[in-house]
Parts: structure tokens; C-alpha cells; sequence
């Protein structure tokens, strides 16, 4: 059962609710996020009788019944969607399609300029790159750290971006979060769960890309783990899962969609660069999951994919992302969408 709190709420109203859980003698999980207060009472038989009876306590706006065992994150516990805001113009999770991009890696200041200008010029909102990599050897590029965080700030500033970067280890969430918009949690660390419950006291957005190998619902605790310590904004991504075929890096799932949307009022966007890790199905894919209901794309893109420190061959080359921008407009028109767009300016 989830209570949600009215905005106007007092704290002598919350401690009202939990006082009464706890003479029910049912155990509370308290998430106080930057608009909504949410209060998760875990592990109950709960009835109508027991709803009711907390909806007639001060300062609750509304109880709901929960059939998972993630409350917060159940389309059960709130009866609209829920819209990510990361600035004024840029809202995951409303009618507007928002595409991020940019390079697997950041790797030099002309490198991630370039991208940053190219990928805002066709169509971006948000921009994307590794500062932090994980990789799976030791000895491969390990990203650029606090300096590429730094680049990376500058260069979606050039050009009204937002920027979305990847927060590898608790001990990097605080600098992480002085340069990103979102903080991305990578797929090898979905079931990390000190790191998920650091992200929930942040106050930035969260992307949570779906585990290697994650099911749905694990992949849903995991967003749970944020919210259950505070954190409301979060945008699950799905990025593929490992299967036997090795045609393809992963197997995009997208049917991952339709489901989620029965199961969670969370954005949902799609990255169709490690989900395929071919360059020639980034494109397709990119539009199977706009007509399949994707709030967004997230898409690795590099002025010279051949040259790349990482990921080159699953990257796109500057026109093709142009195109790549061009088609999802039309599918999203086709699907009653739109893609947001960054406005396109360079500040001097
Ligand atoms: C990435 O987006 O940079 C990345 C490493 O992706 P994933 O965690 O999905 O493999
Ligand atoms: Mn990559």
C-alpha cells in the first residue's frame, strides 16, 4: 500500500500516518522526493477498511493498493505518469519524444565540441558521453574522469543541452552530480544496491539502464531501491539483454515497453547503440521503439566512429544521426508524438 501526501503537507501530518502504521503494527518506508511524499507500507493484507482508514488522516491526498512487491514504482501507486524534468525545456515522459546522444566516451575537448555541436544541430536535447567507463578489461580506456565531466559541462553548455553521464562508484556520486543533469546508472551496476540507495538522496534524475541479464522485475526493485530513499525522478532504459546469437552485442527488448507501461509510471527510453552494437540497426531500432512507445532514445554517435577510444563500431557518423533524427520525427508524428527539441543557439 502506498500513501501519497498532499503538496501543502506538514510534518506533524506525516508523523500522524506513521504513527498509525505503527499501531497497525505495519512497518513504513518514508520517501520524501522534490515534489511528492510518498509513505510505502511494506508487507500487509492491506483491505478497503485499512485504506480508508488512512485516508481520512490529515494530509493525505490519496492510498493505493499495490499488487507488486515495488510499490513506489507500480503504475498501481499514482494515477498518472510520472514526467522527469530536467530543465524547462527538456520532460521525460510527456508527449514529447527527448533524444540524447553523443559519443560512448569522452576523449578529447575538440572531440566532445564537435559531437556536442552536431548532435544539438540535428535535433538532440541532451548530451551524452562516459567520463567513467566501465569496461570489461582492465586495460582498456578507462574514460577521462573528473577532466572529461568537466568537457563533457562545457560542451553541452556551448550548445543548450542538457548533459546524462555515467556515475560508476558511490564514492563519485557527489562529483558526478555537480556537472551531470542526469546520472546514469550503466547496466553492469543495475544490481548495485549501495549505489542505488546513494542515488535516491540525490536530487538530479536518474537513468537506469536494465541489466545485462535483469529481468523486468528485478530491473523495477532496482528503480525501487532509489525511490524507497527518496528519489522520484527516475527514467528506466532498456539497452538490451544478453542472449546466445552474438550477431548482435544484445537482444533489444523491445517489448520491454508495452510491458512497463502496465507496470510502472516511469519514462521509459531505449539505447539502440549497445543494444544492437551494429551500426547499421541503430536507425531501424531507434524507430521500432518510438512506434513501440519509447519517451525517448539515448544514441552513441562520434565524428570519427573508426578512430574511437570505444564502442566505435556501434557508433553513428554526424549525418547518419541527422537522418536518424529526421525519420523518428516522422514516426513520432505517425504515433501522435513529437521529438523535443533543444533550441538551437551557441552561446558566445
Ligand atoms: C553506456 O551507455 O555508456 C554504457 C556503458 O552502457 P551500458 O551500461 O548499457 O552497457
Ligand atoms: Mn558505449
Amino acid at each position: 500500500m502506498v500513501v501519497e501526501m498532499k503538496t501543502n503537507v506538514t510534518p506533524g501530518q506525516v508523523a500522524e500516518v506513521l504513527d498509525h502504521a505503527r499501531q497497525l503494527g505495519l512497518s513504513t518506508v518514508l520517501s520524501t522526493g522534490s515534489e511528492r511524499t510518498l509513505l510505502g507500507i511494506v508487507n500487509t493484507t492491506a483491505d478497503d477498511r485499512m485504506t480508508a482508514s488512512f485516508q481520512s488522516l490529515g494530509g493525505v491526498a490519496s492510498v493505493f493498493l499495490v499488487r507488486h512487491p515495488y510499490q513506489f514504482v507500480s503504475s498501481d501507486s499514482s494515477v498518472t505518469s510520472t514526467r522527469v524534468r530536467v530543465n524547462d525545456r527538456t520532460i521525460f515522459g510527456g508527449n514529447e519524444i527527448v533524444i540524447c546522444a553523443g559519443p560512448c566516451s569522452v576523449e578529447s575537448e575538440e572531440q566532445i565540441r564537435a559531437t556536442a555541436a552536431a548532435v544539438a544541430g540535428a535535433g538532440a536535447s541532451v548530451l551524452r558521453g562516459g567520463a567513467f567507463k566501465p569496461r570489461t578489461s582492465p586495460y582498456s580506456f578507462q574514460g577521462l574522469g573528473a577532466d572529461g565531466l568537466n568537457l563533457l559541462r562545457s560542451a553541452a553548455d556551448e550548445h543548450g543541452l542538457a548533459l546524462v553521464t555515467e556515475v560508476l562508484s558511490v564514492k563519485d556520486v557527489d562529483l558526478v552530480a555537480t556537472y551531470a543533469d542526469i546520472l546514469q546508472v550503466g547496466a553492469r551496476n543495475m544490481h548495485n544496491f549501495s549505489l542505488l540507495s546513494e542515488l535516491g538522496v540525490v536530487k538530479k534524475p536518474i537513468l537506469l539502464k536494465r541489466g545485462i541479464s535483469a529481468t523486468i522485475d528485478e530491473w523495477l526493485m532496482a528503480a525501487e531501491y532509489i525511490m524507497a530513499a527518496g528519489n522520484h525522478d527516475i527514467i528506466l532504459c532498456e539497452r538490451g539483454i544478453r542472449s546466445f546469437d552474438a550477431k548482435t552485442r544484445n537482444v533489444l527488448d523491445l517489448a520491454a515497453i508495452p510491458l512497463l507501461r502496465n507496470l510502472t509510471h516511469l519514462p521509459v527510453i531505449v539505447d539502440p547503440s549497445h543494444g544492437t552494437g551494429v551500426r547499421s540497426a541503430v536507425t531501424p531500432m531507434s524507430l521500432a521503439a518510438i512506434a513501440a512507445g519509447a519517451d525517448g532514445l539515448i544514441v552513441e554517435v562520434h565524428p570519427e566512429p573508426k578512430n574511437a577510444l570505444s564502442d566505435g563500431e556501434q557508433s553513428l557518423y554526424f549525418d547518419q544521426f541527422v537522418q536518424l533524427v529526421s525519420k523518428c520525427s516522422s514516426v513520432a508524428e505517425a504515433v501522435g508524438r513529437k521529438v523535443s527539441e533543444a533550441p538551437h543557439y551557441v552561446l558566445q
